[in-house]
């Protein structure tokens, strides 16, 4: 399929990744899907069928266990099983001492100059513009992590700039904080095509980097923005349903995992939720809500 006709497709599985389901599989054969893939039937989602009850045509099942050996014959995978990745945690040991606040912005620089006009993952050749580093206080008690920069960040070379940056933004806002007073990172600092989700050879190779960041920055809370920000820092594949509304940890921060700005973008409905797990973290720093004037 592409072109155009590849958009709605493209939407429901942009939607489902962002409720943490990453493997689909395809019933029968595909030329079923190209038959009811038609306007009159109702595959594509207007804005509002995301959050309405029109139930997708070409059903999409997904299963965190799948495996081709478990299913008939004939079953194709849309989306290659990946390895579990390994928690932040365990990439390195955590140092023993913190830099001080005034020696960070300094240490983080030093991270940036290690990482050099970067040639280490396909990205680097995947059209990136510009390598998407990080952006806000070295000191910050809050880091937000997402999964990749687009092409708004591609070009600016800052994380969260575009769209979805603005909804972060108003996130953060709302929290009674200024987007400086946060630091705000990727699981991958090169725009994958597309936009794609990165590949786990892209994530893990970028991750030593971002490990870093975290240890110089030594944030007090980390939150994971949607599925891929918190797979690859909690080095578990679940859905964003299980791994919200509890406390998890990483590199001595304690980390609560959230809906990505682009899925709320897409299905406002669940600013609500979201809200909530802002507010989780809200209490755990000891912050509030602007007044309202
Ligand atoms: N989405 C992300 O995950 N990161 C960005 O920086 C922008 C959009």
């Amino acid at each position: 399929m592409q072109g155009e006709a590849s958009q709605p497709l493209r939407a429901w599985v942009d939607y489902f990744r962002d409720l943490g389901i990453h493997d689909f599989y395809r019933r029968g054969e595909p030329v079923f899907a190209v038959q009811e893939a038609t306007p009159e039937a109702g595959l594509a989602p207007s804005e509002s069928s995301f959050a309405g009850s029109d139930a997708p045509l070409l059903k999409l099942e997904a299963s965190s266990s799948f495996t081709a050996a478990s299913h008939p014959v004939g079953a194709a995978i849309l989306e290659p099983e990946m390895a579990n990745p390994i928690s932040f945690n365990n990439l390195a040991p955590l140092p023993a001492t913190s830099i001080p606040a005034e020696g960070r912005a300094a240490a983080l620089q030093a991270i940036r100059d290690d990482i050099g006009d970067c040639t280490r993952c396909p990205l680097a050749y995947a059209g990136r513009h510009k390598i998407v580093f990080g952006d806000g206080s070295p000191s910050a008690r809050l880091m937000f992590v997402g999964e990749g920069p687009g092409a708004d960040e591609d070009a600016q070379g800052l994380p969260f700039v575009g769209k979805a940056g603005q909804l972060l933004n108003n996130m953060i806002a709302a929290m009674g904080l200024q987007r400086g007073e946060v630091y705000i990172a990727n699981i991958v600092k090169c725009r994958p095509p597309n936009n794609r989700v990165p590949e786990p050879v892209e994530a893990n190779t970028c991750a030593q980097f971002l490990l870093r960041q975290i240890d110089v920055v030594r944030p007090e809370v980390i939150v994971a923005l949607g599925a891929t920000a918190a797979t690859y820092l909690l080095g578990v594949k679940r859905s964003l349903s299980a791994l919200r509304g509890h406390w998890h940890s990483c590199r001595g921060a304690k980390l609560a995992v959230t809906y990505h700005p682009a899925f709320l973008l897409r299905d406002p409905n669940m600013k609500g939720e979201a809200w909530k797990d802002l507010q989780m973290v809200m209490a755990e720093l000891g912050l509030k809500p602007p007044a309202r004037g």
